[in-house]
């Protein structure tokens, strides 16, 4: 099988999926699991695991897909990539990104951009593209990708796949290299719902390394009749035709007799000032040990046009002086925003919604700034509240997939993940 897949990737290059395979480390690997008795009765024996050029694995270059870390071979495996190495699973290879994982279209990366296997002329959605575009092309059994701010619903959402951002604290960030620290998540991208939840019971728990973890008993599969809203503001910017599609996923809720419920969220326009913001100045200080010394080059000497606007902003509003004005405010704005999330879902179990508010543009074509960031207006929230979030294809339009998106409270993923069980 390792063989069948190694030449599977290499037939669909194209794609631009992975940018470090290493075939004899691979093979070799294989070999050794296929010895171990006690590997053969683990829960991960056989799967091949695709994982996002920001989180550390032992021998592989982890580039972030940047020029900046081009050279960094990494000499540790992160925490979830050790979880998944006891249990039995090989990872197969690293896959591309958007630099730094900014960005939401798979276009930044160093390597080149990523395709979408499924509408190849389109995007295939960022920044965790290539973890994506390697499960929907069959590429691996399933693959692990990094969410600050949508990063892995709104590939998996292009790619027609699943994806789930668990909520913030449960899965361990060391050995993943932050965007914005307060936002990230590492979670899943799978063929289904149920990998999704198995997955999640692997990699999740409380990690000494990571002070923000804590514990959080397993995920089991089971039915329930969710109470599910349905926010107004959420629909009301969302292209019509895709609008339609989620339509049709309410119906199928409805037709398990779930209770649906109208809500509204007033503050979603503050959601992308303040996401990016914070995320502007998390950054910033992220990039600081990229000074040149330790890893090589200087980051704002070889990165794009994207990581540069962060930094340079970033560097501006974390001065002192400018902090009340910007930093401060933008604390503010996200506990409300959490209060009001909070209130909004007392009664409700789940929210369903589009995941992104229009499709992916044309490969290559070119979009402003702001047009990107426009993009996860309806992610950024569950990153902002620390809610946990998962998203399941419901449709193509013209070929190209739509995810819907399934949100919770805090802690709730398991009533997310069997809501996206149930609804597939
Ligand atoms: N597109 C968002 C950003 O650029 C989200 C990125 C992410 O989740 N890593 O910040």
């Amino acid at each position: 099988k390792v063989e069948e897949y190694l030449e599977k990737i290499e037939k669909n290059k194209d794609i631009n999926a992975f940018i470090d395979i290493r075939k004899e480390k691979v093979l070799e690997e294989a070999k050794r699991l296929e010895k171990d008795e006690k590997a053969k009765k683990k829960p991960l024996y056989g799967k091949l695991i695709a994982v996002k050029a920001n989180i550390n694995v032992e021998g592989y270059t982890i580039s972030c897909a940047s020029k900046t870390l081009e050279n960094y071979i990494s000499p540790y495996d992160a925490t979830v990539i050790e979880k998944i190495k006891e249990n039995g699973g090989l990872i197969i290879g690293i896959t591309n990104m958007d630099e730094f994982a900014c960005g939401s279209s798979g276009e930044t990366s160093y390597y080149g951009p990523t395709k979408n296997p499924k509408a190849k002329d389109r995007i295939p959605g960022g920044s965790s593209s290539g973890s994506a575009a390697a499960v929907a092309a069959d590429l691996c059994d399933f693959a692990l990708g990094s969410d600050t701010g949508g990063s892995i619903r709104n590939p998996a959402s292009h790619c027609g796949v699943v994806g789930f951002k668990p909520s913030y604290g449960v899965v361990s960030r060391y050995g993943l290299c932050d965007l914005a620290m307060s936002f990230d998540q590492i979670g899943p991208i799978t063929k289904n719902a149920k990998d999704a939840l198995e997955i999640m019971n692997i990699i999740k728990g409380k990690d000494e390394k990571d002070t923000t973890t804590v514990n959080i008993k397993d995920f089991e599969v089971r039915e329930y009749k969710p109470k599910v809203g349905i926010v107004k503001e959420f629909m009301d910017v969302t292209d019509k035709k895709i609008r339609e599609k989620i339509e049709r996923a309410i119906e199928v809720f409805k037709d398990m007799n779930c209770e649906i419920v109208e809500l509204s969220y007033k503050y979603l326009d503050l959601a992308l000032p303040t996401y990016y913001l914070i995320n502007y100045v998390e950054f910033y200080s992220a990039t600081r040990r990229y000074d040149g010394r330790r890893y090589g080059y200087k980051i704002e000497d070889v990165c794009g046009e994207e990581v540069l606007r962060r930094i340079t902003i970033g560097s501006i509003i974390s001065q002192k002086e400018y902090s009340g004005k910007y930093y401060k405010k933008a604390l503010k704005a996200r506990n409300l925003l959490k209060r009001e999330y909070m209130k909004m879902m007392k009664n409700i179990d789940i929210i369903l919604s589009p995941t992104v508010p229009k499709l992916p543009h044309k490969l290559g074509e070119k979009i402003s700034p702001i047009e990107m960031y426009n993009y996860d207006i309806l992610t950024v929230i569950a990153n902002l509240v620390g809610a946990p979030a998962g998203v399941v294809p419901c449709g193509e339009i013209n070929n190209i997939p739509v995810g819907l998106q399934i949100q919770g409270k805090p802690f709730e993923d398991e009533k997310v993940l069997n809501a996206m069980i149930m609804f597939e």
